[in-house]
C-alpha cells in the first residue's frame, strides 16, 4: 500500500502529498493516520491524505514512515481541513492543522502524546492473601489494603503504602499485584458557571414549536435552520434540547458560541445538563488540556463539544447537530491564515456529515435570514415586553453623558438597581494633541492616533501594541499644555463612579479582561445588589442579569463612520443587542441610545427591536452591489515595509485577477500599520469558486516573482 503523505510544515513552498510505501507493521495507516516520514535528511510529522495501490515513483525509490503516532483523525475532517486550505487560499499544512489534536500542527517541536501512567490492581491471589494467613510485610499488606476496592495509579498506592515503587514490584513478582500501563484519566477543564440556573423548565409553546421543527430535521437534514429568538426569549434551551435529541439517537454536537470568557453561562448550562458527557475548548485551556479533551472526544467519552470557532473541528465521526450561538458574532472570523469562517465550515461540515446546522441569533446576519428556513421566538420567554428604546441627540451636548441617560442613571442610583453601559472605545482619550502648535501623538509605526491609558501611565497603539510614556511637554514646540481628546472606556468609569456613588462600578474591556478579569467582574457584578457595568462591546455580549433595569449607549453611530459595507449590519446588532440585557427581570427595565445621528437608519430599527425591519431595508441595498449574500467579496493586502513595491504587486495581482474574467478593484491604499505600507484589492463576484481560483493563482504567480521580494500578500476570502 502507498500512503499519501501532506507533511506539516509551515514552509508554504513545501506541497505535499509525497508517497510513502506502508510496510507489514503499518498495515492499519488509514486516511487520517499520523505518522512521522523521513524527508530529505530531516523527519517530518505528516498526515495521510489518501491512500493508493500504485505510486508514480520508482519502487527502489520509495521509502517507508519511521513510526506512526497514536492519534488519528476521522477521515471526514481531513476532507474539511484541505477544503478549508483551499477556500480560505492557505496550505495543506495550515488547513490540516486545525483538524489535528491539539498541539501537533504545524511547527509544533514535539507533538503531545497520549499521557500514561502505571497503574495497580489486586489479584485474586492478593486478595486471597490479604484475609488468609500469607506471609506479607506491612507495607505489602498496606499496599494490598489500599487496592482491596479496586485498581489505582501506583504512584498514589506508593504513597499510601509509604514506600515506593519496589513494594509493588515485588508483589507483582508474587503474582499478588498486576501492573500495566494505561491511559491516564484526563484533566477536566473547569468554567466559571456564572449566572448559570439549575433545574429544567418547562419549554413554552413557541420553544416546543421550534424545537419540534429542528428534531424533525435531525433525522434527515436538508437546510440549515435559523433560529431568530429576541433577546430572552430562551433560545439557549432550544439549543440544550436539541442536543439532547442529538444524542438520543446516537450521534454527537458540536455547539459553537463567541469567547467563552464573555458567555461563560451558557457554557455553564451546557456543562450542568450533560455533566461529563460535554467537553470545553475555551481558550484559557493549556495546551495538554485540550488534548485531553480532543482525546475525551475522539474516544467518544465526550459527545458534546462546546467552544469557539475552532471547536467546529471536534473529532466526531457520528455528527449529527451543530448549534452556532449569537451566529452574528464577529468572533468566528479568524484573524490569521487560515482565515476561516467558523459559520462558514459550520455548514460544510454539515453538509459533509448529514448533521444538522442550527444557527441561532436575535439579530441574525442577511447571509443566513437569506439561506436558512427560519423558525422564529417572537416573545420572551416570561411574556415581559421588550424594553422601550430612547435615541437622543449628542449635537450640542458637551460631556459624555446626555441629561436623559444623567436622570436615569440617577434613578438606578436611587433605587439601588442595575445598569449596563456601552462605549466602544477603550482607554482614557483616544488622542491627544498640543493646544500650541497642534502637534498629534500618533503611532511612529502605524497611521493611527495613540490612546492613553491612564492607569498603565501610557500611550499605546491599538493596532501593533506599540506603548510610549504621556507626555508632559510637547518636543515640537516645548508647550506645556497637553489636550486629551474623547472619553474612552477607562475615564468613563471614572465618572460613573463619581456619578453613581455609592453604587459600585465595573469595567469590561479587553484592558481587564487580560487574565483571568472577565469571570471576576461580571461574577462582582452578578452578585452586587446594584452597581454598573461599563465596557466596550463585551458587555453587549449574551448575558442573562434578570436584574438589570437600564441600558445605555454612548455614541452609538461611530460604528458607523467606517467605510466597511457591514457597518449598518453591525451597529444594528451592537444595540439590539445591548437593548436586550436590559429588562429580563420583574421590574422591568428602559434603554438610551446617545448619537451624533439618532435618525440613523440602523439605530431606529434597533430602537423597535425590529430585526426583520431592518434586514428588509439592508437586503435590497446588498443585492445592488452585489454584496452578501448575493455575492461574496474577497481582499487582497499587499504590504511592504518602504512605500511603493505593495502598489505594484497589488496592480499585478489586480491585471492576473482581471485577465482571469473577474471583477475586481483597487489598489487602494490603507493606513499604515506595524511599519507596513499597505495596499488592498476587492473582489466582489456571483462565482465563488472562479473568484477563489484567480485569486489564488494570481497572490502565488505575483509572489512567485524574484523581484517582489519584500512584499507580502494576505487573502481574506468572506472578511468581516
Ligand atoms: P436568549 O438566549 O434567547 O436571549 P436565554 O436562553 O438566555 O435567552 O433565556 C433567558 C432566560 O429565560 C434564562 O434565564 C433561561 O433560563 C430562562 N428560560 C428559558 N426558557 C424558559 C422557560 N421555558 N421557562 C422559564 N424560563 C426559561
Ligand atoms: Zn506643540
Ligand atoms: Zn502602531
Amino acid at each position: 500500500m502507498i500512503a499519501k503523505v501532506e507533511p506539516l510544515t509551515p514552509a508554504r513552498a513545501l506541497r505535499g502529498p509525497f508517497d510513502y510505501r506502508l510496510g507489514e507493521e503499518l498495515a492499519g495507516v488509514r486516511v487520517g493516520s499520523m505518522l512521522v516520514v523521513p524527508f530529505g535528511r530531516r523527519r517530518l510529522l505528516g498526515v495521510v491524505v489518501d491512500l493508493a495501490r500504485t505510486s508514480d515513483i520508482p519502487p527502489e525509490r520509495l521509502v517507508e514512515p519511521l513510526s506512526a503516532l497514536e492519534a488519528d483523525v476521522p477521515e471526514q475532517l481531513v476532507r474539511l481541513g484541505l477544503w478549508v486550505a483551499a477556500e480560505y487560499v492557505s496550505t495543506p499544512a495550515r488547513g490540516l492543522a486545525l483538524v489535528l489534536p491539539p498541539g501537533t500542527g504545524t511547527g509544533a517541536a514535539r507533538p503531545l502524546r497520549p499521557r500514561r501512567s502505571l497503574r495497580a490492581s489486586a489479584t485474586p491471589a492478593g486478595l486471597a492473601a490479604l484475609d488468609g494467613g500469607e506471609r506479607l510485610g506491612d507495607r505489602q499488606r498496606a499496599v494490598l489494603e489500599a487496592l482491596r476496592g479496586g485498581p489505582a495509579s501506583a504512584a498514589s498506592v506508593a504513597r499510601v503504602a509509604g514506600g515506593g515503587h519496589s513494594t509493588l514490584r515485588s508483589l507483582e513478582r508474587r503474582g499478588l499485584v498486576e501492573l500495566e500501563q494505561a491511559a491516564e484519566a484526563p484533566r477536566r477543564p473547569r468554567i466559571a458557571d456564572i449566572g448559570a440556573r439549575a433545574g429544567g423548565v418547562v419549554p413554552t409553546a413557541a420553544q416546543q414549536a421550534a424545537l419540534g421543527a429542528i428534531v424533525d430535521r435531525l433525522d434527515a437534514p436538508r437546510r440549515p435552520l435559523l433560529l431568530h429568538g429576541v433577546t430572552g426569549s430562551g433560545k439557549t434551551e432550544v439549543y440544550l434540547r436539541a442536543v439532547a435529541a442529538a444524542l438520543e439517537r446516537g450521534r454527537s454536537a458540536i455547539v459553537l458560541v463567541p469567547e467563552i470568557a464573555l458567555t461563560p453561562q451558557t457554557a455553564g448550562r451546557f456543562v450542568q445538563r450533560f455533566g461529563d458527557s460535554v467537553a470545553i475548548m475555551h481558550s484559557q485551556l493549556s495546551q495538554r488540556e485540550r488534548y485531553d479533551e480532543w482525546w475525551r472526544m475522539r474516544r467518544g467519552e465526550a459527545r458534546v463539544c462546546v467552544g469557539p470557532r475552532s471547536a467546529v473541528f471536534a473529532p466526531f465521526d457520528d455528527l449529527g447537530l451543530i448549534v452556532v450561538d449569537e451566529e452574528h458574532d464577529s468572533s468566528y472570523k479568524q484573524e490569521g491564515d487560515p482565515r476561516y469562517d467558523a459559520r462558514v465550515v459550520a455548514e460544510r461540515r454539515a453538509e459533509l456529515e448529514g448533521a444538522l446546522l442550527l444557527a441561532g441569533s436575535a439579530t441574525p446576519r442577511p447571509e443566513s435570514l437569506v439561506r436558512y428556513e427560519r423558525l422564529e421566538l417572537r416573545e420572551r420567554v416570561d411574556g415581559r415586553a421588550l424594553p422601550p428604546v430612547e435615541l437622543v441627540s449628542m449635537a450640542g451636548v458637551s460631556g459624555p453623558l446626555h441629561e436623559r441617560t444623567r436622570q436615569e442613571l440617577d434613578g438606578v442610583r436611587r433605587r439601588g438597581e442595575k445598569a449596563i453601559v456601552l462605549l466602544n472605545r477603550r482607554g482614557w482619550s483616544n488622542f491627544l494633541s498640543c493646544r500650541l502648535c497642534g502637534r498629534v501623538w500618533e503611532c511612529p509605526h502605524c497611521d493611527v492616533t495613540l490612546v492613553l491609558h491612564q492607569a498603565a501611565a501610557e500611550l499605546t497603539c491599538h493596532h501593533c501594541g506599540h506603548s510610549a510614556s504621556v507626555p508632559s511637554v510637547c518636543p515640537d514646540c516645548g508647550s506645556v499644555s497637553v489636550a486629551r481628546h474623547g472619553t474612552g472606556t477607562e475615564q468613563l468609569e471614572r465618572e460613573l463612579a463619581a456619578f453613581v456613588d455609592p453604587l459600585p462600578v465595573f469595567r469590561l474591556d479587553s484592558d481587564v479582561a487580560a487574565g483571568s478579569g472577565v469571570a471576576g467582574v461580571l461574577g462582582a457584578f452578578e452578585s452586587a445588589a446594584g452597581g454598573v457595568l461599563v465596557g466596550t462591546q463585551m458587555v453587549a455580549k449574551g448575558h442573562d442579569f434578570p436584574d438589570v433595569t437600564l441600558g445605555v449607549v454612548l455614541d452609538a453611530d461611530a460604528t458607523l463612520r467606517f467605510p466597511d459595507f457591514r457597518a449598518e449590519e453591525r451597529t444594528f446588532a451592537l444595540v439590539a443587542q445591548l437593548a436586550g440585557r436590559s429588562g429580563r427581570g420583574e421590574r422591568g427595565g428602559r434603554v438610551i441610545v446617545q448619537a451624533l445621528d439618532p435618525e440613523a437608519r440602523a439605530l431606529r430599527h434597533a430602537a423597535a427591536h425590529d430585526s426583520s425591519g431592518f434586514l428588509a431595508d439592508e437586503l435590497p441595498r446588498r443585492e445592488a452591489f452585489a454584496y452578501p449574500p448575493y455575492g461574496h467579496v474577497i481582499r487582497v493586502v499587499c504590504s511592504a515595509e518602504e512605500p511603493g513595491p505593495e502598489h505594484e504587486a497589488a496592480e499585478a495581482v489586480r491585471d492576473r485577477i482581471a485577465e482571469a474574467g473577474v471583477p475586481v478593484l483597487g489598489p487602494a491604499p490603507l493606513f499604515r500599520r506595524q511599519a507596513r505600507h499597505r495596499a488592498q484589492l476587492v473582489v466582489r463576484s456571483g462565482d465563488r469558486a472562479a473568484a477563489i481560483a484567480a485569486v489564488r493563482q494570481a497572490v502565488e504567480a505575483v509572489a512567485g516573482e524574484r523581484e517582489r521580494g519584500a512584499v507580502s500578500y494576505a487573502v481574506d476570502v468572506d472578511p468581516q
